[in-house]
């Protein structure tokens, strides 16, 4: 039997295989800390599950429209509105199952064979395997001075007359950092002249601390919505811990839009109305609990700092959003993945390789677990790795002692 050479070509995603391994191990009953999962603990806001029960209750559970149901359309116009100061129309909007499949559908719609599309290293794992996937070249761009944040002058180095978008991750998945204003103003000018679209992915936008706001690129452009190179996806995953919902939208021209809703009619027909109905109550219910969510991750990055400033050689860029950090481990080892898997073998902590974000030598930690989970989770690391560290320690009530290093 053969394979697409395409699809065998798609490399498996590392954060959903590490959950798998976490989950098989917890099943079996191992103490495992996830620092490898990219989802807050909270429960479902109230109003989210009142919806979805609603429908659920009304038992009339059919098919919708493509593009999403007009109530749930009509709210994120009105988020979109709030938080991009933009007045778009429902013919601007397409709700997906996921911020995931919004990616995946836009970059189909946009994307023919051998386009290329811009990716900002530190970038999120699923990126460049989606342009492949749709026949495009992920060309990938990594700042040139050591940091997290990416350069105009990088970008411009790599930009040909091949390149038909970039795609952009701020508050950034894995680094935690926030791109400046000054960057995204120049990157959304530069892609408006040269005809380039503009992928802002927006997932984490809400989740920022130290009163630091983003600039979302979608609220520089002085063009309207029709003629804006500029696309936002968004969604309820990540603000509202709401990732088993599976919904996020994009924002974009109704001649997008419309070639979108076509490839979403053709594979998916619709998100399912009881998940829209528990977006749309997400959205118009409570937006405290998105408060209370943000000042607990925050804490958590305090945490997290605190606990791997004691670090021995190693260096973490202070996050400024989202529930990731990307500490610098060069100075144990280049190769994160066998790190990561030495860590989950040894000490039972989960974390995902920095190779999978274009960032050899670096370990993507998340934490958006427990306080607790935190400090034990790096206590663990230092055990493992940092021979200053006592040589004991103990990993639920079995005494571990370190004899590698
Ligand atoms: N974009 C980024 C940067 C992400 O980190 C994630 C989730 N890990 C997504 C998109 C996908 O979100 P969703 O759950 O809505 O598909």
């Amino acid at each position: 039997m053969t394979l697409s050479q395409l699809a065998r070509s798609i490399a498996e995603s590392p954060t959903l295989r590490l959950n798998e391994e976490a989950r098989y191990l917890k099943e079996k009953g191992e103490p495992v800390i996830h620092l490898g999962i990219g989802e807050p603990k909270n429960k479902t806001p109230i109003s989210a599950i009142l919806s979805s029960a609603a429908q659920l209750n009304a038992g009339d559970v059919k098919y919708t429209p493509t593009d999403g149901i007009p109530s749930l359309k009509k709210a994120i116009i009105r988020y979109t509105e709030e938080n991009y100061d933009r007045l778009v129309e429902p013919e601007n909007v397409i709700v997906s199952s996921g911020a995931k499949q919004a990616l995946f559908n836009l970059l189909f719609t946009l994307i023919n064979p051998q386009d290329e599309v811009v990716i900002l290293a530190p970038y999120w794992v699923s990126y460049p395997e989606m342009v492949k996937m749709v026949y495009g070249v992920p060309v990938i761009v990594t700042p040139e001075d050591g940091t997290f944040r990416p350069r105009m002058e990088d970008i411009e180095r790599k930009v040909t007359s091949y390149t038909k978008a970039i795609i952009v991750n701020s508050p950034n998945n894995p680094s935690g950092l926030i791109f400046r204003e000054d960057f995204m103003g120049e990157i959304v000018e530069f892609c408006e002249k040269k005809g380039i679209y503009l992928i802002t992915d927006d997932i984490y936008h809400k989740l920022v601390f130290d009163g630091k706001t983003p600039a979302p690129a979608y609220r520089f452009t002085r063009k309207d919505p029709e003629s804006t190179r500029v696309i936002v996806i968004n969604g309820i995953s990540k603000i509202y811990g709401m990732t088993g919902f599976r919904v996020g939208w994009t924002i974009a021209s109704k001649k997008v839009v419309e070639v979108m809703t076509n490839v979403q009619a053709q594979t998916t027909s619709c998100t399912s109305l009881i998940l829209q109905a528990g977006a749309e109550g997400a959205l118009t219910g409570l937006q405290s609990i998105v408060e209370s969510l943000r000042l607990t991750i925050q804490n958590n990055r305090d945490v997290t700092m605190q606990e791997l400033k004691s670090f021995r050689g190693v260096t973490t860029t202070r996050p400024e959003g989202t529930f990731y950090c990307l500490p610098d481990f060069r100075a144990y080892t280049q190769n994160s993945e066998e790190l990561s898997n030495l860590l989950l073998r040894k000490a039972l902590v989960v974390t995902v390789p920095g190779s999978e974000f274009g960032m050899e030598g670096y370990l993507r930690l998340s934490y958006s677990g427990s306080v607790k989970e935190i400090t034990e989770g790096v206590a663990r690391i230092k055990w493992a790795l940092d021979p200053e560290s006592p040589n004991e320690i103990y990993i639920g009530d079995r005494k571990m002692v370190r004899d590698w290093l």
